[in-house]
């Protein structure tokens, strides 16, 4: 670094000596000449500050006294370095110096060589006391690694994604679970993740917006990398910057398979009937009440079959009880294949059926119920060497709001379609008309 003289002035014209001093008084760092061996040739006031000497004290002091054991830097190095050397001409280095005081101080120096009046080179060197900034640093650095080791060991799921909906970073846990690399989940979206056989059961899960917060909580059925199912509960934060443009969202989770399948187990064994593994009375009218709401809302036609195994009482005297057990089993499969994936049926009461049949009319359901008389007909139950057969007797009610009003009018008009089967001899088909007639 040159000095330079305006254009009015000519460098003769004034004391440098005086005017370099007074400059140096004026700089607000502290700054020292030092000469070749090490001692100042001039310092400011900063610099006495700075080292805690008196300038008397100072003023005798070398420069080798200041720099700490541990971590001197390379000034007097510098300072006796030929220019020739390829030295550059400004000098930037860190190092630590002791004060008076004994404090140990991190400097960050400028040092700039400087040609002496006896002809030798001097160090000019700059100083910038960055104890407390360095000390700020390490404690922030010492948080990060901490609150690094937060993400990382905890046993939650934590991820983040970008404002794409793109993952960005993904803990230990997260990716253990998916079975992917971080490499590998980036770029893919949460969405990407919904198993694709659970999908449906997404759109039913809880799903509540947390006014104000932006937070959406929700269970969630993951596929892993091995095609398998994890169900995620987790809570979406959008984070937003100052202009309230979204730049993301953090994802905190766990992983709530164990009690979501304890969940599913229960509530099919809360809506399936013991002995016949079939939907139980319960599902039945819950189901029933579904679809005649169903059926008036988007009038739609809505059937429904009841049926009564006859002479089940004699069955059961003559063969035993648990002969007529596995004749209600076989019924109950002969139903289930005989129905379609829409239909539900179900045990109704001891040897009472019922199947429910969304948008089908009265023809529709003659047509099925028709199918069941046959299968159950034909079914043949081993036992003890012989062979059991059954049969039933039908009621069909199709329903008509009218008359019906709900699923218990409709469920009355069935059963009352039953009696009149049973009246017309048993192993028949009646519907609630025909039962009026
Ligand atoms: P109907 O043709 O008039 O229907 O004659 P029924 O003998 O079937 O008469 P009803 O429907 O009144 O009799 C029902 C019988 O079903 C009585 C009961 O012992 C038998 N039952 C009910 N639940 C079960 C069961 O879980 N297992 C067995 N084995 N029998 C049952
Ligand atoms: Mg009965
Ligand atoms: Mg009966």
């Amino acid at each position: 670094m040159a000095i330079h003289v305006g254009a009015r002035h000519h460098s003769d014209e004034f004391d440098l000596a005086k005017l370099a001093s007074t400059i140096l008084e004026t700089v607000q760092s502290p700054v020292v000449l030092w000469d070749a061996a090490g001692y100042p040739v001039l310092f400011n006031g900063a610099a006495i500050e700075l080292f805690g000497y008196s300038v008397d004290v100072f003023a005798e002091l070398n420069r080798s006294e200041l720099i700490h054991p541990g971590g001197g830097g390379d000034a007097m190095r510098f300072a006796t370095a030929n220019p020739a050397d390829g030295d550059a001409e400004q000098h930037r280095y860190r190092s630590v110096v002791i004060t008076q005081r004994t404090d140990v101080l991190d400097v960050d120096c400028t040092s700039v060589r400087v040609p002496l009046q006896d002809g030798s080179s001097g160090v000019l060197t700059e100083y910038r006391n960055v104890t407390a900034q360095l000390a700020a640093e390490t404690e922030l650095a010492r948080h990060e690694r901490l609150y690094r080791g937060l993400v990382a060991n905890t046993t939650g799921v934590v991820f983040t994604t970008g404002s794409d909906n793109r993952f960005v970073t993904a803990n230990k846990t997260w990716l253990e679970l998916l079975g992917l690399s971080i490499q590998e989940l980036r770029g893919k979206t949460l969405a990407e993740l919904v198993h694709p056989d659970h999908r449906a059961r997404t759109l039913a899960t809880r799903e509540e917006r947390n006014a104000g917060r932006n937070v959406n909580s929700f269970v969630l059925p993951v596929e892993t990398s091995n095609g398998g199912c994890i169900w995620l509960d987790l809570d979406l934060h959008s984070v937003l910057d100052d202009m309230g443009q979204l730049l993301g969202m953090q994802g905190f989770g766990h992983d709530v398979t164990d009690e979501h399948e304890e969940r599913e187990r229960l509530l099919e064994e809360a809506s399936t009937d013991g002995l016949t593994g079939i939907a139980n009375r319960r599902h039945f009218d819950e189901f029933l009440s579904q679809q005649v709401a169903s059926a008036i809302r988007y009038r739609t036609s809505l059937s429904l079959v009841t049926l009564d195994l006859d002479h089940f009482k004699r069955l059961n005297d003559r063969y035993g009880h648990p002969a007529g057990d596995e004749v209600l089993r076989t019924v109950a499969q002969v139903l289930q294949e005989v129905a379609r994936e829409t239909d539900l049926v179900a045990r109704h009461g001891g040897e009472e059926f019922a199947l429910v049949l969304p948008q089908t009319d009265e023809a529709g359901a003659l047509m099925a119920t028709e199918r069941c008389a046959e299968a159950i007909r034909a079914a043949e139950i081993p036992h003890d060497g012989q062979t059991l057969r059954v049969t039933a007797s039908f009621g069909v009610s199709t329903f008509n709001q009218a008359i019906h009003q709900d699923s218990d009018g409709l469920l009355e008009a069935a059963d009352r379609a039953v009696y009149a089967a049973k009246r017309a001899g048993r192993d028949a088909v009646r519907t609630a008309h025909s039962e009026a007639a």
